[in-house]
């Protein structure tokens, strides 16, 4: 089997005036990601991401990959790093990088699935979870005035047993946030927080303790990405598991947020940080020492699908079936078509579960008239 076409589909949705997606950094307005699509001679379609803005991932796949991507051969997908990071060598592995190469790896993993009849996650080592217990992505910061308790209330009636909120604009804001989406989880539902990085590690350690009695699963992004002497600062003084991983790209960065951070649970993104083949190899890393893996998901439905299967096939832990933890996989609940209308049968988190999809590759049917209703070329 051979590429023989590559089409770059940028992807965008705006959200509405006065809508605007908040967490403890500020307001987003713009939903982008990008999509490729690869034509091969033997007839599959294979679908990948790279999430970031099309200007970007265009000006990279064009520039590094393109002309090498004709006459691939999906199957030898494991050389695809060394293969395509001779040329952009001196753009290291940053994200315009890893996010293109995230892109044509997982186009290539859909391939290989369809051209072998097996979905992805049988290909990656096989039948780990055929069953995921999603965790509702939600309670933003709004730009107005709406009642805290809703998003969580919606997201228990859909049936989340699991939900992350965001918090991190300060203690008595994050204690406030935190005992309202813990009084309608209820006791027994899982809680996580995610401060995007914007404290100082003092400032988190303050916030930490004070939300200590609410029972919380994991901090996430307690200190801004790069600041590995934070982490290790906020893991000194803080009792709660501590996860990372969404702003950063490759397994050697992956390696230091382990080895040297020392967080406890890494989430690399599947359309950012190389794709299924780094993230196993990332996933190697984490549960050799131990550290839990769960990705991040913020992506469209293509993104989306591509963590499933690779949670799917990953092991929590090198040691042992008895599981003490579920396995999770972060479901994003505000309003973005780009995860909710890319495909004919949308992936669906309601219940407390989610069935891994079982038919070739992905496992998924991308909706190509959707695709050309949010493309922004
Ligand atoms: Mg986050």
């Amino acid at each position: 089997m051979q590429i023989t076409d590559i089409e770059v589909i940028p992807l965008s949705y705006r959200l509405p005036e006065g809508c605007g997606l908040g967490d403890a950094r500020g307001f987003g307005y713009d939903r982008e990601t990008t999509l490729i699509r690869l034509d091969t001679d033997a007839g599959h379609i294979g679908w990948g991401e790279a999430f970031v803005p099309g200007r970007l991932a265009r000006a990279t796949i064009e520039s590094f990959f393109a002309d090498e991507i004709v006459g691939f051969d999906p199957h030898d997908v494991e050389s695809l790093a060394d293969r395509f990071t001779t040329d952009p060598y001196h753009f290291g592995r940053g994200i315009a990088v890893q996010s293109a190469l995230s892109a044509v790896d997982i186009a290539c993993w859909d391939l290989i699935g369809k051209d072998l009849d097996h979905p992805v996650y049988r290909l990656l080592g096989g039948v780990e979870r055929e069953e995921l217990r999603p965790y509702a992505s939600t309670m933003y910061f709004t730009e107005q005035d709406r009642s805290l308790a809703e998003p969580i209330e919606r997201a228990v009636s859909e049936g989340f047993t699991a939900a992350k909120i965001k918090i991190g604009g300060g203690t008595e804001s994050d204690v406030k946030r935190v005992r309202v989406a813990r009084e309608v989880l209820g006791d027994d539902a899982l809680l996580m927080v995610d401060m995007n990085g914007n404290y100082r590690p003092a400032q988190a350690a303050r916030t930490a303790n004070a939300i200590a009695e609410y029972d919380i699963a994991w901090i996430e992004e307690p200190v801004p990405p790069e600041n590995e002497s934070g982490y290790q600062e906020v893991k000194r003084r803080v009792d709660v598991p501590i996860a990372a991983g969404e702003a950063h790209y490759g397994r050697f960065a992956f390696k230091r947020l382990i080895d040297d951070y020392g967080v406890d649970i890494v989430q690399p993104n599947l359309a950012r940080c190389g794709g299924l083949t780094e993230a196993r190899r990332i996933g190697t890393i984490a549960t050799t020492e131990n550290v839990r893996i769960c990705p991040h998901v913020w992506n469209s439905a293509v993104g989306l699908a591509a963590a499933v299967q690779f949670a799917a096939s990953t092991s929590e832990y090198p040691h042992t079936r008895n599981r003490p933890e579920p396995r999770l996989l972060e479901f994003d609940r505000s309003e973005n078509p780009l995860r909710s209308e890319l495909l004919e049968d949308p992936l669906d988190p309601t219940g407390g579960v989610l069935k891994v999809p079982q038919k070739p590759g992905l496992g998924i049917d991308v909706d190509e008239v959707a695709v050309e209703r949010y493309r922004d070329d």
